[in-house]
């Protein structure tokens, strides 16, 4: 108390009021709690688009340019480049112009949270999203993700579009800023996307990332894995030791879990042609390996002028990913037709019919894997069974039993010698190299396949599956990326 009262005589003595002096402190530590929020935020820059003119519109803006020059601008107004100046309504600015607004800033036909900012080059310019990645984010997960799914997968996908972004800072440095709107990033669709449940998934994680060793982790995803995940190495060539081949444990549930494409030669042939990789006239494709999952990893194709090896990734981008959904497939020149697999509705119903078989896992016999592979060369199974069997192969003796129409002996000693097929038993080739092939004699292939998408991390239907029965989005996102850790970051 008695230095209270040292202080205000002295405060006196310099003509400072008591009154003044407590605004001041005020001052100051208001501002220092602003600077600690400022802190606190993670900014990120997003390039909405590059073009020669932008249309900005809203309530309240307010602008300042690269020299520090502060005006108001008009509710809507189309900006243009002028050299290194920003132009508005016949006004230049020195570039980078800001765009500021206590609401929402559009622009063209989508709304953004944050600043907009303005940047000039040559005749073009850039309109850039400057926010706070949690802010980002709901821009993300409205649009990344089915904002009618459970809270635990759309908390798992918070986490990993968090880490993903972080991750991805600076990637468009060179054009000054940080990510686009597209998935060579992340799709970003501003306040156009928003969901309650995204948002509050986006909350209960906030600051959340996955790490790996005290560093952030690549979170890649995709939509359907198709009931494994792929080793990244397969994908892009480098191994990540969490970014491996996962069997998920429930199937998924995804109305586009299977699908079917049809290739000529010639489109092939030009794909080759494009990689440097051309055989002449192509006469067969093979799978040349295939990863733990049963995913072919490596595709020959084999012509006239010779043969090469091409990885299943490569190939995919090549065709178009649209078209190839996934590298989770097998194909024939003269396979079933889509009559023969399940419509997606029947679909739904029987991954959980088979689980509730009771499969038999003993081992097969060596007899018994020859006359299981003779009997899929005389294509005895459907699209389905046969996937079935690549991705769990401990369900291959089921298969061979219920196709020759006996019961499977239980004994090693009922088990020789085996029943002999009705069908004599083609030569079939070598399966430790190609276990499927198609001849392109009738000048296409068709491919059948599983999931959509690269297959590397988190499979979101297949992290739906997960959430529904219970599991937490910790859970999940250790079966996705195992031997990471969530951190707050
Ligand atoms: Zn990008």
């Amino acid at each position: 108390m008695r230095t209270v009262i040292l202080a205000r005589r002295r405060l006196r003595r310099h003509r400072i009021s008591w009154n003044c002096c407590k605004k001041i402190f005020l001052a100051v530590f208001f501002f220092s709690l602003c600077l600690a929020a400022e802190a606190q935020a993670r900014w990120i820059r997003v390039g909405l688009v590059t073009a020669p003119s932008a249309l900005i519109s809203g309530r309240g803006l307010s602008g300042k340019d690269g020299g520090g020059r502060c005006f108001s601008l008009p509710a809507s107004f189309s900006a243009h480049a002028r050299g290194s100046n920003v132009v508005i309504q016949g006004k230049s600015y020195v570039s980078p112009v800001i765009v500021s607004s206590p609401h929402q800033i559009r622009c063209g036909k989508v709304s953004y949270e944050g600043e907009l900012v303005l940047r000039a080059r040559g005749s073009q310019i850039t309109v850039i999203n400057r926010l706070d990645v949690e802010k980002y984010l709901r821009g993300v997960l409205g649009y990344e993700i089915n904002p009618q799914w459970g809270m635990e997968v759309l908390k798992a996908q918070a986490v990993i579009s968090r880490t993903y972004a972080l991750a991805q800072m600076g990637r468009h440095e060179a054009s000054g800023y940080d990510v686009c709107t597209t998935d060579h990033c992340q799709v970003y669709r501003g306040t156009n996307v928003l969901h309650a449940s995204t948002d509050r998934a986006i909350a209960q994680t906030r600051g959340q990332v996955l790490t790996y060793k005290g560093g952030l982790a690549h979170t890649f995803f995709c939509s359907d894995s198709g009931g494994a995940t792929a080793d990244v190495s397969d994908v892009w060539g480098k191994s990540v030791p969490y970014l491996i081949v996962r069997k998920e444990p429930f199937p998924s549930e995804s109305p586009k879990a299977r699908w079917e494409a049809s290739l000529s030669a010639g489109e092939i042939q030009n794909a080759l042609a494009k990689k440097g990789k051309s055989v002449g006239t192509l006469s067969q494709i093979a799978i040349e390996r295939r990863d733990a999952a049963g995913r072919a990893a490596t595709l020959r194709f084999t012509g006239s002028a010779g043969s090469s090896v091409l990885s299943s990734a490569a190939f995919r981008t090549l065709i178009g990913a649209k078209k190839v959904r996934s590298t989770f497939f097998e194909f024939s020149s003269e396979g079933p037709r889509m009559t023969d697999v399940p419509d997606p509705a029947q679909r739904r119903e029987a991954p959980h019919a088979a689980r509730k078989i009771a499969f038999d896992t003993t081992p097969l016999t060596a007899a018994e894997d020859a006359q299981l592979k003779a009997l899929i060369e005389q294509k005895k199974f459907n699209v389905d069974e046969r996937l079935d069997m690549i991705l769990y192969p401990e369900r291959r003796r089921n298969y061979l039993y219920k196709a020759l129409g006996v019961e499977a002996p239980e004994t090693e000693r009922e088990r020789e010698p085996l029943e002999q097929p009705a069908e004599p038993a083609k030569r079939i080739p070598n399966p430790s190299r190609t276990e499927v092939f198609a001849n392109l004699t009738g000048g296409s292939v068709t491919l059948y396949g599983r999931g959509w998408g690269h297959g590397v991390g988190l499979s979101q239907w297949g992290a739906k599956s997960m959430a529904d029965r219970g599991w937490s989005a910790e859970r999940i996102l250790e079966f996705y990326y195992p031997g990471t850790v969530i951190q707050k970051r």
